[in-house]
């Protein structure tokens, strides 16, 4: 049997005195897309940010496809395969769009197959090639978000994360990017996306988490947790 592709089991980790992962289990079955959904403040970037290894782990394990990351620094588990996109894009505004996609592919995994890997991100999103010698900052909210997600993919990941990509999009942007996100679904990774926008994205999802006071209080697939009367009451108002 292959192993999952992430699995973690009984995390814990904060900041200070502040324990805001309580022990959080979960598991992304390989080639999946599963949704990481909670309330602000809930600890869902902390848990993306402790399996990237920016947050220290003070319990428990963190296994990518069966090997431990939680003892390596940040650029080696972006290397073994971890790689996150993360909230409010962080591009390089100054620098052109290709600069930025090929800021991706530092890692020695990675930057073997820069060429090809650049025509599989601009295949997917064929604007960023019409303007990849522009910067950045000439692009709309939902092209950057593109970039982002590129760049993250330059990257190789055999997980990505993605922190709230539709944060700050028009609805037809976000449309645009999870059609995106669904078609890169077919290729050979497993994604997990934070989302508010609960309705779409597990629509989307092939499994679903829910984490409310650093624990995970309800997990189920898209559909189950679409008809979950708490899921339905706290997050979609229903
Ligand atoms: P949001 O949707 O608002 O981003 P979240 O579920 O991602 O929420 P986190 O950002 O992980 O939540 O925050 C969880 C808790 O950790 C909050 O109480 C927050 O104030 C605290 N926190 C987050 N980052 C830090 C930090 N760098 N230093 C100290 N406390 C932090």
């Amino acid at each position: 049997m292959s192993s999952p592709a992430l699995e973690i089991r009984n995390l814990r980790a904060g900041y200070g005195d502040q324990q805001v992962l309580q022990g959080v289990d979960l598991t992304l079955d390989p080639g999946s897309i599963v949704a990481l959904i909670g309330a602000n403040g809930a600890g869902k970037s902390t848990l993306l940010r402790t399996i990237s290894g920016l947050v220290k782990v003070r319990e428990g394990e963190i296994l990518l496809e069966g090997k431990p990351l939680q003892s390596l620094p940040p650029h080696k588990i972006v290397e073994a395969g971890f790689v996150q996109s993360p909230e409010g894009k962080q591009l390089f505004l100054d620098m052109t769009i290709l600069d930025n996609l090929l800021i991706g592919a530092k890692n020695r995994r990675a930057r073997g197959r820069r060429e090809q890997t650049l025509r599989e991100v601009f295949e997917l999103f064929p604007i960023l090639e019409e303007r990849k010698h522009l910067n950045a900052s000439t692009l709309s909210g939902g092209q950057q978000q593109m970039v982002a997600v590129g760049r993250a993919l330059m990257a190789l990941p055999r997980v990505l994360a993605l922190d709230e990509p539709s944060l700050g999009l028009a609805p037809i942007m976000t449309d645009r990017l999870f059609e995106s996100i669904a078609k890169i679904r077919n290729r050979d990774l497993t994604i997990l996306i934070i989302e508010q926008n609960v309705f779409q994205v597990l629509e989307m999802a092939d499994y679903g988490y829910v984490l409310e006071n650093g624990v995970i209080s309800l997990q189920g697939t898209g559909a189950e947790l679409l008809a979950d009367d708490h899921l339905r009451a706290s997050y979609l108002g229903l």
